[in-house]
């Protein structure tokens, strides 16, 4: 399989390019075309795989269709990673697939001051990564609204769980709004992640690599 046959936009391909990725992983080939189809999906794979591109040139895409800014404290797409080093990493990704976009991003977790993530995310963010800790610091503090998350991933569930994460992934989860995507990934596969799986997820697609 090669970007072009799985249809990927024109400045995502640019990007691609850019980054010398020549051709997609095998998780981004699988992955990449079941979330376009809008299906929740549930990805084991390690880092390395390509796991991160899988889920942000989807969310790309789809955050391409609109026209119209965010409004403040109102991602349309979420993602949460463990810690902060990952968020880090994954807006990262997004900034350089995204080059060429319009697309904004930003990314909140703990250890850092309040003002410059509630400045930045008051001026309204497509696509909002977060540690779970700090995403419900802000909620609380009335600076970031779910309501409008159409398109939500979490990032090494499974290091979610070994850090303790759990209830605050499922209170999160649970002020999604109706009828939003759900995409999970995690290294390994067990009960406790299966369990996770099951309340998050609406009949998925399960991609193991
Ligand atoms: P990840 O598993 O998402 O952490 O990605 C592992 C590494 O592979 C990262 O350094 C990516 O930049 C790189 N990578 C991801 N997709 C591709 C690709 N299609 N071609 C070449 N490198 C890639």
């Amino acid at each position: 399989t090669t970007f072009e046959e799985l249809a990927i936009s024109a400045p995502i391909l640019r990007a691609l390019a850019e980054m010398d990725f020549t051709t997609p992983t095998d998780i981004q080939a699988a992955t990449i075309p079941a979330i376009r189809d809008h299906q929740d999906v549930i990805g084991v794979a390690q880092t390395g795989s390509g796991k991160t591109a899988a889920f942000v040139i989807p969310a790309l895409e789809s955050m391409a269709e609109y026209t119209e800014h965010a409004k403040p404290g109102m991602p349309r797409a979420l993602i949460l990673a463990p810690t902060r080093e990952l968020a880090i990493q994954i807006t990262d990704k997004i900034k350089e697939l995204g080059r060429f976009m319009r697309t904004s991003c930003c990314t909140i977790y703990g250890g850092a001051p309040y003002r410059t993530q509630t400045h930045i995310l008051r001026r309204g963010v497509d696509i909002l990564v977060a540690t779970p800790g700090r995403l419900q610091d802000h909620m609380k503090q009335g600076n970031i609204y779910l309501d409008e998350v159409e398109y939500f991933v979490l990032d090494e569930a499974d290091r979610m769980l070994d850090l303790g994460f759990i209830d605050e992934v499922r209170d999160l989860a649970r002020k999604l709004p109706k009828g939003h995507q759900s995409v999970m990934f995690s290294a390994t596969m067990n009960n406790q992640i299966r369990t996770l799986a099951e309340t998050l997820l609406h009949e998925p697609v399960s991609i193991e690599m």
